[in-house]
């Protein structure tokens, strides 16, 4: 198989890897001849987000794997797993064009074989805050499927979007539960219509008015961010919580936090982040911004 896929390679054609092991000894080869290796992860309905975690891993790699694969285990809700988009014919049409090198695309049983070792992985508080507290399991379920992938896949460098502001944190802390330090997490601006709505596969689920519905959340996220100096934070949230239900959203959660540790702001200091997520028609979004800088 290897020859197969060095010499797909070389005549410049995306390589699609069904088989875990089939990937992993290609990438040894590569790594062998001291080429480096990007890896996007993603659930697949490719949109410009994704894409532009890809065109930075190709800028900064020899060779880039995006990897589509929707994770069972990181779903809390089984109507939302059953509803996700699946656009795959679409999304090897986008990665051919925009050159991605390797496309793996495995199976369930591929990332869980049977010998599969579930472990649990200790992410403190993280993992019961925001995302964590209302998406149970949620956080276990990305870290099993991420630990997995980074076996596969061995990259010298992850890109992750900022969109999933909890998520990159719990990668990050993945990555020295796991010994997996040398691994450079890269963690990308959120990508936005140019209303403002931030790209999301999800998007893909919402009618007309719901979409329209949305832009309500990156416009309450501005105004936050507008009116930090001039407001106090509990003002803010509880301002930013009532337009969103106004315009039909259930609120899970306006939060101002520390953009280090996700604890809900005290004071205006430096790094904060604003995050909401809210559910219209049972459609689940997500998104933050960061107020005021980030180290
Ligand atoms: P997903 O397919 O939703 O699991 O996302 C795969 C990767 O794309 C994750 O690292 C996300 O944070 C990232 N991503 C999703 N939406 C966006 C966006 N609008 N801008 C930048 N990155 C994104």
């Amino acid at each position: 198989m290897p020859i197969a896929v060095e010499a797909a390679a070389q005549l410049n054609y995306m390589i699609i890897v069904k088989k875990s092991k089939q990937l992993s000894e290609y990438i040894v080869l590569q790594k062998a001849k001291g080429l480096t290796i990007g890896f996007v992860p993603t659930m697949g309905a490719l949109h410009q987000g994704h894409i532009s975690l890809l065109t930075n891993a190709k800028k900064q790699n020899d060779i880039t794997v995006c990897s589509i694969f929707v994770n069972p285990t990181q779903f809390n809700n089984a109507e939302d797993f059953r509803n996700y988009p699946i656009t795959i014919a679409k999304d090897i049409e986008r990665l051919i064009k925009e050159e991605c090198e390797v496309l793996f695309l495995p199976s369930t049983s591929e990332i869980y074989p049977a010998d599969y070792q579930k472990r649990h992985y200790d992410l403190g508080t993280l993992e019961s805050m925001l995302e964590g507290y209302y998406r149970p399991g949620h956080f276990q379920g990305v870290c099993q499927v991420v630990d997995r992938l980074l076996e596969i896949v061995q990259p010298d460098n992850l890109y992750m979007g900022q969109k999933d502001f909890q998520q990159c944190m719990v990668v990050k802390k993945l990555l020295q539960l796991t010994g997996r330090q040398s691994i450079n997490l890269h963690i990308e601006p959120t990508i936005r219509e140019d209303n403002g709505l931030a790209m999301s596969s999800r998007n893909l689920r919402l009618d007309k008015k719901q979409r329209q519905a949305s832009l309500t959340i990156s416009r309450t996220l501005n105004r936050i961010k507008q009116d930090l100096d001039n407001r106090p934070l509990e003002d803010l949230k509880r301002e930013a919580k009532e337009e969103l239900e106004q315009n039909g959203f259930v609120v899970d959660y306006v939060e101002i936090a520390d953009a280090n540790s996700l604890q809900p702001a005290q004071s205006k200091g430096q790094n904060l982040v604003a995050l909401i997520a809210a559910s219209i028609g049972g459609i689940r979004l997500i998104d933050n911004m960061l107020l005021n800088g980030y180290h």
